[in-house]
């Protein structure tokens, strides 16, 4: 079945709504330009601390023809994880929005599976590979480049109609399809992101010094928690969403209707002191499907006895 570019871009956007992404824009797989030097620079600059996969495959995270084969182009797929309830009002200690459920890569791999199975059987072969923070691919620069958002001062992608709590997927194949344009930058002269966040992670305008950031912190670091962290941390236990939090952009996010991104019920209703008394066999019970997993019970652990430690904690 030859179908014409037109048509089978239509075709894929039609298909990433039926598969509940929010956003879907299209890019031809080619060498990433204008991302090579400030992504050198920030590996110069040591921004990205002790996350050293960083450094790995840098010539393939810049072009995915290096990384799938006969690849032409790149489809980004921006899928909500905004949630219904804010755990972190509660007044507890604080988990990034994304992980107040089910590891979503593995979820959305599943999705884009089915997506590609469909697409297959509509189209034909097609050679493709799926993508979730899964590869050396700079998804975000992939994301912009397709018109999905901006990249704000936060650093993180934006988009006008729904925010920036969205996980970023791709699908990488040879089709030739119609390219997207680039969208507009809308942070003007804001700067809350700049302002709110506790740690002077975001050291310019669109960096962030990885190793100040408190997400970096609280799950890429092996070793001990810095000790100019202290007081800092404002009870965030995995990962920080205050950068996002305040963005106006995010006034627009709409709740997830993904039920595997729900909270447990556990993990609404501890408290403080429950999470002071953290036993392995209780975070097994609450994050066995989380991706709160990758810091293991000990790192989960050595989060909260730094907050405990903290002046800014009330326990
Ligand atoms: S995630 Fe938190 S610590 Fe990191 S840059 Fe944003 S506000 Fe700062
Ligand atoms: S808070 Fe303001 S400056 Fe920061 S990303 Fe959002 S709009 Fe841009």
């Amino acid at each position: 079945m030859l179908q014409s570019p037109e048509f089978n871009s239509n075709l894929i956007k039609a298909k990433a709504k039926k598969f509940g992404f929010q956003n879907c824009g299209i890019s031809r797989a080619d060498f990433l330009e204008e991302d090579a030097r400030p992504f050198e620079s920030w590996l110069k600059h040591n921004y990205q601390g002790e996350m050293s996969y960083m450094e790995n495959y840098f010539d393939k995270r810049l072009d995915p023809r290096r990384l799938v084969e006969g690849s032409k182009s790149v489809i980004s797929l921006s899928y909500n994880y905004f949630p219904e309830k804010n755990l972190a009002n509660l007044g507890n200690l604080k988990i990034s929005k994304y992980a107040y459920g089910e590891d979503y890569h593995e979820i959305i791999k599943e999705i884009l599976r089915e997506m590609v199975a469909e697409l297959k059987d509509e189209i034909g072969d097609i050679e493709c590979r799926v993508f979730t923070d899964s590869a050396p691919i700079l998804e975000r620069s992939w994301a912009r480049k397709s018109g999905i958002g901006w990249v704000g001062k936060n650093a993180n992608l934006i988009t006008k109609q729904t925010g920036s709590f969205y996980f970023l997927a791709e699908i990488i194949c040879d089709l030739e399809l119609v390219e997207d344009y680039e969208t507009t930058d809308h942070c003007g002269s804001c700067r809350k992101c700049i302002d709110a966040c506790p740690t002077d992670a975001i050291v310019a305008d669109r960096v962030i010094d990885g190793s100040k950031c408190i997400s970096y912190a609280t799950i890429e670091l092996k070793n001990e928690i810095p000790a100019h962290f202290k007081g800092k941390m404002e009870d965030w236990m995995f990962g920080c969403d205050i950068c996002q939090d305040v963005c106006p952009w995010n006034r627009f996010s709409k709740p997830h209707q993904q039920e595997k991104f729900k909270p447990n019920s556990l993990l609404q209703n501890l408290e403080k002191s429950d999470w002071q008394e953290l036993s392995q066999e209780l975070f097994s019970e609450i994050f066995r499907k989380s991706p709160v997993k990758r810091t293991k019970f000990a790192g989960l652990k050595r989060n909260i006895e730094f907050l405990t430690d903290s002046k800014t904690s009330n326990f």
